[in-house]
């Protein structure tokens, strides 16, 4: 299974806040590594950071990263960017090459992204191609290169779990 980091260019600080901190939040849940934000947003930040501390693993993030830098870093140390389009290749036809990859950057945008990231994605996928949203095509994307593994992830060091009940809400704390 690849190690994966999210990449979440075009964030526009206030409109977009809580879109990406969903991003990060099914990001982590679904076993993702941890997500960079191209922007400069401390409360996104504080988020994912406050529910990391409360719910445990050890899912990172980090903002004010120039994505084009980001990109060829993480090409040059040879890993895989796979940036999610509707206009990219169908998942089904490319996902298990895809899992055989060692390190995935996976780059999501919010409105218009810039053209030359189809040129400098190694990937351009599409999770279907009608238009949703980053969190959709995220959250399928995840689970299709993790094969549903990452439903059993354990989160080590979290002070409240949830107890898996028929009815009701049940949390242990610790
Ligand atoms: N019209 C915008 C464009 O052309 O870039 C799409 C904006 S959409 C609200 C925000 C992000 O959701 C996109 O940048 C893309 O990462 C993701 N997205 C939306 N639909 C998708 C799909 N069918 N497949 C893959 N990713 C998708």
């Amino acid at each position: 299974m690849p190690e994966i980091v999210i990449l979440r260019i075009g964030h526009r600080p206030l409109r977009d806040q809580r879109v990406t901190t969903h991003v990060g939040l099914a990001a982590r849940a679904l076993g993702a590594r941890g997500m960079f934000l191209a922007a400069d947003d401390s409360g996104v930040v504080r988020s994912i950071r406050d529910v990391v501390e409360r719910w445990g693993g050890d899912f990172f993030i980090e903002d004010k990263i120039p994505w084009k830098r980001c990109i060829r870093e993480w090409r040059e140390s040879g890993g895989t960017v796979v940036h999610l389009t509707m206009y990219g290749e169908r998942i089904q036809d490319r996902e298990d090459e895809l899992r055989e990859a060692e390190r995935i950057l996976v780059v999501v945008g919010a409105e218009k992204v810039p053209g030359e990231l189809y040129g400098l994605a190694d990937y351009n996928i599409a999770v279907t191609g009608q238009p949703h949203s980053e969190i959709s095509s995220l959250a399928v994307l995840l689970d299709h290169l993790f094969a549903a593994t990452e439903l059993d992830r354990e989160f080590p060091g979290a002070h409240v779990r949830v107890i898996p009940s028929a009815m009701g809400k049940q949390t242990e704390e610790r």
